[in-house]
């Protein structure tokens, strides 16, 4: 579904954030990228959405090189869900993770409806959080309504860089949990950044550990990476 084929990035002012990069991540499957803070991560999930265009290497999505593709479009398939989530400060919850689907000329009360689940789906009690707006949310709270609001795209694949990270540890283990069963449910390809390494086993199918200057040191199943 998702190819990076000798992919390597040097910024303008000489950084080299990636290097080398091989990677194949299938249909529904649940890659994670691990590593130390600075050696890639986030470059390579925004070079897969063109956010950033690779220095070298190609990179395909379902065959088709990501280059030749309309961004708006490509993005459109892609939900991108990352800490720094720009929620909309005047819209309620709801409304927030209703957008995209009105946008694409979903009715008012269908969109609602899922978002009112999809908020129940990311541990939200829909009831007390619907109608609140964003400054009344703690800063876990607000990821996971941009978790919702990105799974209310209804997008095929989803790139999320450290989605979990502003969440207290017993909330996040229940929110991977959760977010696990509705990415095996929906089937969704998924990407996902995280420094932390035991976050990255238990979810991935594959994880794949990145090291200081942007290398790939290892690209495994969490059971050989735990046998090693
Ligand atoms: P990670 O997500 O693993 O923390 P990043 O992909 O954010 O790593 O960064 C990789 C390297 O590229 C780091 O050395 C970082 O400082 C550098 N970097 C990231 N963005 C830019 C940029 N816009 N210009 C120059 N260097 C950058
Ligand atoms: P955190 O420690 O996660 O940052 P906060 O201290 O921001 O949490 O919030 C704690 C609780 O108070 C959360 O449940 C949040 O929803 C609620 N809360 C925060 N700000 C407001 C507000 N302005 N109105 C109503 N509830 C709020």
């Amino acid at each position: 579904m998702i190819r990076l084929s000798e992919v390597g990035k040097t910024y303008p002012d000489g950084t080299v954030a990636v290097q080398e990069l091989d990677l194949e991540v299938g249909r529904g499957e649940m890659v994670c990228l691990v590593g130390p803070s600075g050696c890639g991560k986030s470059t390579t999930l925004k070079m897969i959405n063109r956010l950033i265009e690779p220095t070298t290497g190609r990179i395909f999505l379902d065959g088709a090189d990501v280059t030749d593709a309309d961004p708006v479009q490509l993005r459109r398939g892609i939900g991108y869900v990352i800490q720094q989530i720009g929620l909309f400060p005047h819209q309620r919850v709801v409304t927030n993770v209703m957008t995209v689907p009105l946008l694409y000329g979903e009715s008012k009360a269908t969109a609602r409806q899922r978002a009112l689940e999809l908020l129940e789906t990311v541990g939200l009690d829909p009831a007390t959080f619907a109608d609140r707006y964003p400054h009344q949310l703690s800063g876990g709270q607000r990821q996971r309504v941009g978790v919702a609001r990105a799974l209310a795209a209804n997008p095929p694949v989803l790139l999320m860089d450290e989605p979990f990270g502003a969440v207290d540890p017993v909330v996040r283990t229940k929110l991977q949990d959760e977010f696990l069963r509705v990415q095996r449910e929906l089937g969704k390809t998924v990407v996902l950044v995280t420094h932390d390494i035991d976050e990255a086993v238990r979810m991935g199918d594959r994880v794949a550990v990145f090291a200081a200057g942007g290398r790939l040191a290892q690209y495994a199943t969490p059971e050989e990476l735990l046998a090693r």
